[in-house]
């Protein structure tokens, strides 16, 4: 017998990354949204000051790609991801080759961000292998690196909260150390200058295990969940170099700063640091239905092509890869990019951001902000003894003052969508300013 639904439960949705009993004894309810705002269930707007979760970078409620993805379900609803294929998948592939930089020219089409970066660990292995060097199996990730919540991807990451509770992880992995916290860069504007150095700890690693058994290193251009870590300048011209040095390969995992978030399409692009694997997701449909894509080197893919042509090259994919509506939502998505400038768009609004967010030195408890493009990040003192605590009073009282923020430790991330315009970034700025004020 059907177990009977009980109106207005929150008891069975199991939530994810989510302080549930807390969050249900007082649930903040989204029933709407349009453009740069949220509608709340108590029927307030709340401006989006974080793109949802980084993805809804041209704004909410695009009806381009809800016609989009409503005609896509009723010409063809779902094609067989393996040895199928429908017109959409190949002209998004296409499109999204051209816009990333230099050989990376295939797509491998996956449903998450988390989704990528297994792809994309698997790639380079696998890559490895074909070429003879089946020895390459070890994988270097950086401390505070994020590459979403599977297995492959947590083990080369560096939070240790997501971390700890789950064993061992896979074996075989290091870190280098993050760039986090130097005393000099502190309040720095855009790129810091100190610590380009620090990608030299991945030529300790070289010599610790041999380069010989690396495969691949995989770091976030700018970190985001670790709250926002812009890289030091030439920091990562240097990883570049030292990959290029032992023949390792380079991943940029661009979940967050694919698809303009810096003023380029990608980072790859702002930093002129060509990876060989871009893992990319969320804005890549504005959000609206789950894709993620992998780029990969025509060198990489080459690699792979080769054997009995009827022998598949790489066992790897999702039944959900490419899905139909994914494909549509994300064409839609890119016109409206193209059409209305967004891929460039925060290269203009990145100085008057720097200008507003940077104005909150002083404020109560912050301790460094940090900015590049769109994103910006205000790190405050912790409260002894209670991480998360301050920047979560300020999460709340933001969200009762009408804006949404992220927190991560005690940092407080911003990132909207990419439309903003300067009175939606000063109402964030002054918003936040008003809030550190009031609390503990
Ligand atoms: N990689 C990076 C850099 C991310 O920021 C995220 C998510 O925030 C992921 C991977 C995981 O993406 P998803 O949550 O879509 O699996």
């Amino acid at each position: 017998m059907n177990k009977p639904v009980k109106p207005n439960s929150l008891e069975a949705y199991w939530m994810p990354f989510t302080a549930n009993r807390q969050f249900k004894a007082e649930p903040r309810i989204f029933v709407g949204a349009q453009g740069m705002y949220y509608k709340t269930a108590d029927g307030r707007d709340v401006l989006d000051g974080v793109s949802g979760l980084w993805c809804c970078a041209a704004g909410h409620n695009r009806p381009e790609i809800a016609k989009a993805v409503s005609d896509q379900l009723t010409e063809l609803d779902y094609s067989p991801a393996f040895q199928m294929g429908h017109y959409k998948a190949f002209e998004l592939a296409d499109r999204l080759a051209n816009l990333a930089p230099g050989d990376l020219n295939h797509v491998f089409f996956t449903n998450s961000g988390s989704e990528s970066v297994e792809t994309a660990l698997k790639m380079a292995i696998a890559y490895h292998r074909i070429r003879g060097e089946g020895q390459r199996v070890r994988l270097i990730g950086r401390e505070k690196g994020y590459h979403g919540v599977n297995l492959g991807g947590m083990s080369v990451g560096g939070m240790v909260a997501n971390r700890k509770m789950f064993g061992a992880l896979v074996t075989g992995v290091d870190h280098i150390r993050h760039t986090h916290g130097l005393e000099a860069n502190l309040f720095s504007k855009g790129e810091p200058e100190h610590g380009a150095e620090l990608a030299d700890d991945l030529q300790r690693l070289c010599d610790l295990h041999d380069p010989s058994t690396i495969a691949a290193v995989i770091v976030e251009p700018v970190a985001g969940s670790a709250g926002v870590l812009i890289p030091p300048k030439g920091y990562l011209k240097r990883l570049r170099e030292i990959c290029d040095k032992h023949g390792i390969l380079l991943i940029f995992d661009e979940v967050i700063t694919g698809f303009g978030r810096l003023g380029t399409p990608f980072a790859a692009q702002y930093f002129d640091v060509e990876p060989d694997i871009v893992t990319t997701a969320k804005a890549i449909t504005n959000g609206v239905i789950p894709m993620g894509a992998v780029f990969a080197q025509k060198k990489v893919y080459e690699t792979f092509m080769q054997g009995p042509p009827n022998a598949i090259e790489f066992l790897h994919g999702y039944t959900f890869s490419a899905i139909p509506a994914a494909c549509a939502a994300s064409l839609a998505t890119l016109d409206i990019f193209e059409r209305e400038g967004l891929m460039t768009r925060a290269a203009g609004l990145a100085e008057y951001w720097q200008d507003a967010i940077h104005s909150l030195k002083g404020s109560r408890h912050v301790i460094d902000i940090r900015n590049l493009g769109l994103i910006g990040a205000v790190e405050l003192q912790g409260v002894e003894g209670q991480p998360t605590k301050r920047a979560f009073e300020a999460f709340l009282k933001c969200y009762e003052r009408g804006l949404l923020i992220r927190t991560t430790g005690d940092t407080i991330a911003l990132c909207p969508p990419l439309i903003a315009g300067e009175t939606h970034l000063d109402f964030m700025i002054e918003t936040l300013r008003d809030v550190l004020k009031t609390i503990d």
